[in-house]
């Protein structure tokens, strides 16, 4: 019999693999270490935590579910955090009359960008070295005779864990591991926009705006967003305003095509010049004139067409985009993932105390975990789904024609529409997801234990 001072064989730490080191993976491992889950390792294809250079924000539930997490994770992003000139997110038309259609207030300091380098090299500094590996590119799962997975990565090297998390992005192996190869929801699928990325020195964003002076540096020291027929253009401060972030997303009706599959291709600024021409915001102009002569267009695919119909299986869950990738414009894809992490991390929480104090059979250990997993899937599915579906509806209601004639019209209801749409992401009741994967969690906890007695009975 093991007692809580010598534990037996039987109680050991949860063994975890999380797969990926985004945003997603790290915010889990983050979450996990300050639940004093030990067990967890991340293994990562690249030689280094790493991001591309351009920003990224987070709205108010994704700094509630940092701080629930892990208090430093939530203190990292706020060494990061550029503060907005002021608390209100504009729409502005930036096609026909650069009038502004309407402003959102986003809560006191809030929604607030940062360049993602700054914030991935920050979270990394918090994973203990002994939790990570590097340049290990997973390939495979396969599961032991009681159920235990096994990830088998590209150098051959085999991982036994009592958990699997594929934390691995948009084009997630894992998914395709759970879902089968010829499922249609095992990929992305093209959304018909893709984007131009930057970030812009501040003074030169300025320069080109030209004009009064503090205009320019009110333009470029908050959020906005200038909408126009089949193409929008975000703009926010980061790098503590020294930098502009730019994302110009624009409407394609044809199918995305390279000769490598990659969702990215290399273009010329021409391109953009050419589509925001006529613009009549003087910013948009300015800062599709400041992008590089040559530059990097890139495909934007989400899970809106193929939604995967479950997130987990037996003892492998997928979280982040692996399991919902949607579109940037509702700027919430990185704060779902954090949110994910914060149900997974919850659920194992119960589970690592019940493995390091109860003498458990491999079978028991196996369905315990598979149930936990079942949880994360219940917990978190249908908000994670909604947010897929509302970015594409967010993303029409910006490249929407405006009838001048109907304008004030059309601009209240395109306050009332995006209201609704961040404010379902902003007010989630974090407190109240965390309540209901405990109380999930016990419930089939108990449901199991009852099965199984039924079939011990029924056996005798
Ligand atoms: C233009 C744009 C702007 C956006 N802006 C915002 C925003 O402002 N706010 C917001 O909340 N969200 C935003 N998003 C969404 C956000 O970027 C993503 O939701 C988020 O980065 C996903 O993080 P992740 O960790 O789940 O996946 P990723 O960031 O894709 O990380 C996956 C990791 O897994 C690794 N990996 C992949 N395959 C394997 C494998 N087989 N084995 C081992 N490792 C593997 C990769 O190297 C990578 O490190 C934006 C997205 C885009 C495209």
């Amino acid at each position: 019999m093991g007692t809580s001072t010598s534990p037996t064989a039987a109680q050991r730490n949860l063994e975890i693999a999380i797969i990926g080191g985004g945003i997603t993976g790290l915010a889990l491992a983050l979450g996990l270490q300050s639940r004093g889950i030990k067990g967890y390792k991340i293994y990562e294809r690249a030689p280094g935590f790493h991001e591309i250079g351009a920003g990224v924000g987070f709205s108010p539930n994704a700094e509630r579910a940092m701080e629930l997490l892990n208090p430093d994770l939530h203190a990292a992003y706020r060494r990061v955090a550029n503060p907005n000139g002021e608390d209100y997110f504009q729409w502005v038309d930036g096609y026909a009359t650069g009038e502004l259609i309407y402003k959102l207030y986003l809560g006191e300091g809030m929604f607030q960008g940062c360049r993602r380098s700054d914030f991935i090299d920050e979270l990394a500094k918090l994973v203990p070295v002994e939790n990570v590996v590097f340049g290990k590119q997973a390939e495979r799962v396969s599961e032991d005779a009681e159920g235990r997975p096994n990830v088998i990565f590209k150098d051959g090297e085999c991982v036994s864990a009592d958990i699997v998390i594929g934390c691995d992005g948009i084009h997630s192996r894992v998914r395709q591991l759970l879902l089968g190869k010829d499922n249609p929801a095992s990929y992305p699928g093209y959304s018909h926009k893709y984007c131009f990325r930057a970030l812009i020195d501040t003074c030169k964003v300025r320069e080109a705006i030209g004009g009064d002076e503090k205009r320019g540096e009110y333009l470029t020291s908050t959020r906005f967003m200038y909408n126009g027929l089949g193409g929008h253009v975000i703009t926010y401060p980061v790098a503590m305003g020294t930098l502009v972030n730019v994302l110009a997303v624009v409407s394609d009706p044809g199918e995305w095509k390279t000769d490598d599959g990659r969702h990215t291709a290399r273009t010329t600024k021409k391109e953009a010049v050419e589509f925001f021409e006529g613009w009549q915001a003087p910013i948009v102009k300015g800062i599709v004139d400041l992008l590089p002569e040559e530059l990097d267009k890139w495909a934007i695919f989400d899970m809106m067409d193929h939604p995967a119909p479950r997130y987990n299986d037996g003892c492998v869950c997928v979280a982040g985009d692996a399991a919902h990738a949607a579109g940037p414009h509702l700027g919430a894809g990185a704060g779902f993932g954090i949110e994910d992490a914060l149900a997974l991390a919850t659920a194992l929480e119960q589970l690592d105390k019940t493995a390091r104090s109860t003498d458990l059979t491999e079978a028991r250990r196996v369905e315990l975990c598979s149930n936990a997993l079942s949880v994360y899937n219940k917990v978190r599915y249908e908000r994670t789904q909604w947010l897929v579906r509302a970015t594409r509806k967010a993303c029409a209601l910006f490249h929407e024609p405006l009838a001048s004639h109907l304008r004030s019209e059309s601009n209240a209801r395109f306050g009332r529409e995006i209201s609704q749409l961040f404010h379902k992401i902003w007010d989630l009741d974090i407190g109240q997801m965390v309540e209901e994967t405990i109380a999930s969690l016990e419930a089939s906890e108990i449901a199991a234990e009852e099965v199984r007695e039924t079939w011990l009975m029924g056996s005798l």
